[in-house]
């Protein structure tokens, strides 16, 4: 695994097709940008945790915003 660029973390082609599985906006809104090694939704700020190039997308395992930790920019 390498961290030296969030940009590896999956493939663009691949973030582009995820959405954010939050039912309190509609699927489509839910675009997704990497964060550290998380995706966080653009809607409503939900993260999801990347563990080697697979984004965890169950929602049970979603990081709220607000406990969310802060990642090392
Ligand atoms: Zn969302």
């Amino acid at each position: 695994m390498s961290d030296s660029s969030n940009t590896d973390l999956i493939p663009a082609d691949f973030l582009a097709i995820l959405r954010c599985v939050n039912d309190a906006h509609p699927r489509d809104d839910g675009v997704l940008r990497i964060v550290g090694k998380t995706l966080v939704c653009t809607v409503c700020g939900y993260a999801y945790k990347v563990e080697d190039g697979i984004p965890n997308m169950l929602w049970d395992e979603a990081i709220p915003p607000s406990d969310s930790t802060p990642v090392c920019s």
